[in-house]
């Protein structure tokens, strides 16, 4: 935060609940695993995005590792969790690319195999307030299957939580979930992005994540952004333990019974790509160290705030220490 003491009383309440988070992820560390997508992200910036059948300029190409997955491992890994990455890339120079990214920082990327098809590819546009398009080519990430999940199945047994998203399979999310859930880890399933999925997937995930446009699809309307109205949607649905995020207006989540508004953190955003991905990296780091999920929410409001400061989805995310220094 820029001046922590000008700050709301509700955003100073979350930087107090940020850092005792912080120093729980420190010194307590469940293993997190992470099963799906790993992307090279294309990103141009042009002034307007373009429209169909549009041609518009844009600035140099940049390259930059991403997926949603192998983002939220590398969010996972930097807020203080020892994280395993189980997915595949190309034998190619994106897949290289990808691999470093994980390895600097700190995920274990041992569960990471070699597929003879491309490294997944997310073609992103950005104007000039922020604005995104996306469009996604699952390359290797299309070839992970149950087998995947039956050849990493020691590594995940051993994790105390698994992260999925929808980039991915539902018969590798399903079979890593039920191994997950029945050797008593805790399952932390992301609804995006938004797909046709397996009602099992969604019903016996122990934690959602979702946006407030996953929350309308999974509950079926659009319950608004009252924390009441939003808990009420979801236990509507026996869903007993979510974080639903609202972008610059921070997250509200449910745990037994108890609602929590977490205020997103003041900050000048220059990029959203991959806060939602920052958010759960976080919020999973949070949960293998038994933080309250109010407590991790405002830990990880804290991570994706630092992270739309600046551009990318990886290449954003802080360390420790910038984490400590910006809720200082
Ligand atoms: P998604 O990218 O999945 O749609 P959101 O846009 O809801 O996810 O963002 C996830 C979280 O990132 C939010 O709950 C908030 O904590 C943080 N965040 C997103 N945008 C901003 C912003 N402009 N300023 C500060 N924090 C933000």
């Amino acid at each position: 935060m820029s001046d922590p003491s000008s700050s709301a009383p509700e955003v100073r309440a979350a930087a107090r609940a940020a850092r005792s988070a912080l120093e729980r992820v420190t010194n307590r560390r469940g293993r997190v695993g992470v099963l799906g997508s790993l992307n090279a992200d294309l990103t141009v910036t042009t002034r307007t995005l373009p429209g169909p059948g549009e041609t518009v300029v844009g600035d140099p190409l940049v390259v930059r590792p991403g997926g949603k997955s192998a983002n939220q491992a590398v969010a996972c890994a930097l807020a203080g969790a020892d994280t395993l990455m189980v997915g595949a890339v190309g034998d190619d120079a994106h897949g290289e690319m990808l691999r470093e990214s994980l390895t600097r920082a700190g995920v274990d990327i041992s569960g990471v195999r070699s597929a003879q098809v491309a490294t997944g590819t997310a073609v992103i546009t950005v104007d000039h307030r922020g604005e995104n398009t996306i469009v996604v080519s699952a390359g290797a990430n299309g070839t992970l299957g149950a087998d995947d999940v039956h050849d990493a199945a020691d590594a995940l047994r051993a994790v105390s939580v698994l992260g999925l998203c929808l980039e991915v399979s539902d018969p590798a999310l399903l079979a890593a979930q039920r191994l997950v859930n029945s050797a008593g880890g805790t399952t932390v399933l992301n609804v995006s992005p938004l797909r046709e999925v397996s009602a099992e997937l969604v019903a016996d995930a122990q934690v959602l994540i979702v946006n407030e446009h996953e929350l309308a699809a999974v509950v079926g309307s659009d319950p608004g952004r009252e924390p009441a109205d939003i808990a009420a949607a979801l236990d509507g649905h026996g869903i007993g333990r979510a974080v639903v995020t609202l972008g610059a207006q921070g997250s509200v989540a449910v745990e037994a019974g108890l609602v929590v508004s977490v205020p997103a953190f003041p900050v000048q955003a220059i990029d959203t790509t991959g806060a939602g991905d920052a958010f759960m990296g976080t919020l999973m780091a949070a949960i293998a160290a038994e933080v309250p999920l109010g407590e991790g929410a405002a830990l990880a409001s804290a991570f994706a705030a630092v992270a739309v400061t600046r551009r990318g989805a990886q290449a954003s995310y802080p360390g420790q220490p910038e984490l400590q220094e910006f809720l200082a």
